[in-house]
């Protein structure tokens, strides 16, 4: 009995400690249930049209990649202002767990932050706190990642009704309900996978559709814009920006006139180029779509259309009817572009008075170091003066639009031979990094670059305060190199706040360039910072990690070579504490000692063209670089090598599979080279004096 009794008390035991489980389990569902519904019921990436024209309205948003349709990288905010700046300091932080460049500029709207990182990887995140509220990884192809000329960056997303639009490095383009990251649709952007195809640009909402373009000039590819329906992804229309082969059909009517500009005898097996890797904006008003186009490929001219001709429409800028995508205008900055002047970087839409006429305009900062106004209507010519050093041309011609080429320009070959230099490099007075515009300074402050005639890896960088009106620059900070120019923003608090590639964050006097904060955050910064308000009190976030073109070279002063490049977002407010610093990296240790040279001198050589074709545009063997410097590989590297360069052993580490690119022979060949070279370092090594 006492048994039985026992049993009984332990069964009503056990009942109600089930009971309570399945009460409190029932109380923690119901409080998860009313969460859910709570989430649903907010606000998720609510923007809109009517919100959008009403940004200046609501300035504690941050709707676009620029905050409005103008993506003037400004805000009206001004608690952070040249008085109060002096207390800016650490809100909070968020580890993206990637250690490839950020350049994206996050959007902020009803209190959620929502931005992009490496390979198209988007967050979602409390814009109070930084605590995350989902992320979407898009599972790239990691094969395509081997087509990287410049880094697996990604420059951001579009909200819009609910849904986060972001685009995979691997080209597929995706819808996510903005409260949960869920993708509730996908479409493939490329039309031959065959093709150096890739995305890394922004996607932007124009009227009913969201436009992408692609990356990919540097290999084979033909430049196109797509268009997707906004609901159901289903492609709308679709603009190709040169022409292909002439034997096929055109597939719109301009490019028969694009045809007339290139030799028929053109690489049309190339592709052309004219690739739409960065810039798009639109114009509601005017129902336009505006986007830049790249580079011709091959970049050389004589061989890509050896006759020559203007090769319509490369290094560009375009406007096309959002519904239709019907050709509006075009305006090409270099004609037969020689030099890899890339027409892309970030527009600015403003109105200016000009000739005491206000004109609605465009305004770029161009690889070309000529800052072009447009008037966005009609494609016209307003200005065209050059913000940096230009040796190219000698002017721009307003009545003819084109420039007034300079004597020898074109005997420069693209190429890294050190010689031959014209300006701007091939990294332009101006890259993708974002400027601002102050309309109450007038003043538009661009991350600049100067690195032509001086040599592609020396040079200065500089952040630039350029009065678009009368075509001067008012003032500038010297930055740390070529390499260090970061996006920029602008407030109506008096301030323009940019980061820098040494890691600090700093924030000038918007009349004067005087520097009226700097806060060491250690982490290396490439893109442009953005301001937001929740609660009254305002933040200013950026996105850093080192990255980019030239991402692999070595330069000792940036933040990234020396405590890592750890991706992080930074929200900074007033009366913040202390940025916490990433540890410094353990000093490089010695080369160890190469397995045994088996391979023979041609092998070796054979390798080494190998190697540059197709590793050194990552592996550029300076110790300090970004990717591994392939003289210290460890034993088990080696014994590895096949399965890490062939198998893609070492895929979640950036290293890209070369199966079907590469043979075992041609492996092998690269191994023996790298080995060559290990041994020339270690015995230089060894030779040292030791101290
Ligand atoms: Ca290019």
């Amino acid at each position: 009995m006492r048994g039985s009794q026992v049993s009984a008390r332990l069964k009503l035991l056990s009942a109600i400690v089930v009971a309570g489980i399945i009460l409190s389990l029932c109380g923690y569902n119901s409080i998860n249930a009313r969460a859910q519904a709570k989430r649903a019921e907010m606000a998720y990436g609510q923007i809109d049209l009517k919100r959008l024209l009403a940004a200046d309205e609501h300035p504690e948003e941050w709707l676009t990649a620029g905050r409005d349709i103008g993506k003037g990288h400004y805000s009206p905010l001004t608690d952070i202002n040249r008085k109060t700046v002096a207390r800016l300091g650490f809100a909070w932080g968020y580890d993206t767990h990637t250690n490839r460049g950020l350049e994206a500029t996050p959007i902020v709207v009803d209190g959620v932050m929502y931005t992009s990182g490496s390979g198209g990887t988007a967050y979602a995140l409390d814009a109070r706190t930084g605590r995350e509220l989902w992320t979407f990884d898009p599972k790239n192809d990691l094969s395509v990642t081997r087509r990287s000329c410049c880094d697996i960056v990604n420059r951001g997303v579009a909200v819009w009704k609910g849904k986060v639009y972001v685009a995979s490095f691997d080209g597929r383009l995706f819808a996510l309900d903005a409260a949960t990251g869920t993708v509730l649709w996908q479409a493939d952007t490329i039309i031959d996978h065959k093709r150096g195809y890739t995305i890394t640009g922004a996607p932007e909402i124009a009227g009913r559709v969201v436009v992408i373009g692609n990356a990919g000039g540097e290999y084979d590819t033909r430049g196109y814009l797509s268009a997707y329906d906004l609901e159901t992804g289903k492609l709308a229309w679709r603009f190709f920006t040169v022409p292909g082969d002439p034997s096929k059909p055109f597939e719109q009517p301009e490019l028969k006139m694009a045809a007339k500009t290139w030799d028929p005898k053109s690489r049309w097996d190339m592709g052309g180029g004219g690739m739409v890797w960065d810039a798009i904006s639109y114009d509601p008003d005017l129902n336009l779509v505006y986007f830049g186009t790249g580079n011709g490929t091959f970049f050389d001219q004589s061989k890509r259309s050896p006759a020559g001709g203007d090769n319509l429409f490369i290094a560009s800028i375009i406007a096309v009817n959002a519904d239709t995508g019907r050709f509006a205008w075009y305006y090409q900055e270099a004609p037969g572009d020689q030099w890899d002047y890339d027409a892309v970087q970030p527009f600015i839409l403003t109105d200016l008075k000009i000739g005491g006429k206000i004109r609605k305009v465009l305004m770029q900062a161009s690889k070309t170091g000529f800052f072009y106004v447009l008037d966005r209507k009609t494609g016209q010519l307003l200005s065209a003066e050059n913000f940096v050093p230009v040796t190219w041309a000698d002017r721009v011609d307003l009545k003819t639009g084109r420039p007034v080429e300079a004597p020898g320009a074109r005997a420069y070959k693209t190429g890294f031979n050190g010689s031959n230099y014209i300006s701007p490099s091939p990294v332009g007075g101006h890259n993708w990094n974002p400027m601002a515009y102050d309309p109450k300074t007038g003043l538009v402050y661009i991350p600049v670059i100067e690195n032509g005639q001086t040599g592609l890896f020396s040079g200065k960088g500089f952040l630039r305060a350029w009065d678009p009106i009368r075509s001067k620059v008012v003032w500038e900070v010297p930055m740390a190199g070529y390499w260090d120019h970061p996006g920029v923003l602008a407030t109506a608090g008096g301030l323009v706040l940019q980061g820098t590639g040494t890691g600090h964050f700093r924030a000038y006097d918007a009349e004067t360039g005087k520097l009226l904060k700097d806060i060491d955050v250690g982490t290396s910064i490439i893109a442009a910072p953005m301001t937001y308000s929740l609660d009254g009190v305002q933040y200013v976030a950026v996105m850093a990690a080192f990255g980019g073109g030239g991402w692999s070279y070595s330069f000792p002063e940036n933040a990234a070579y020396q405590r890592g490049n750890e991706g992080r977002i930074i929200a900074f407010k007033l009366g913040g504490g202390p940025t916490p610093m990433p540890p410094l990296l353990p000093p490089i240790g010695p080369i160890p000692q190469p397995p045994e040279q088996t391979g023979t001198p041609d092998t070796i050589k054979r390798g080494a063209t190998l190697f540059n074709a197709n590793c050194a545009s990552c592996h550029v063997n300076e110790a300090g670089s970004l990717a591994p410097d392939l003289r210290r590989m460890r034993s088990e590297i080696h014994e590895g090598f096949r399965e890490i360069v062939l198998g893609g052993a070492m895929v979640n580490g950036g290293m890209p599979p070369f199966e079907g690119v590469l043979s075992t022979e041609d492996a092998d060949a690269i191994h023996e080279y790298l080995i060559s070279i290990a041994w020339n370092a270690y015995k230089q090594q060894q030779a040292a004096p030791k101290n």
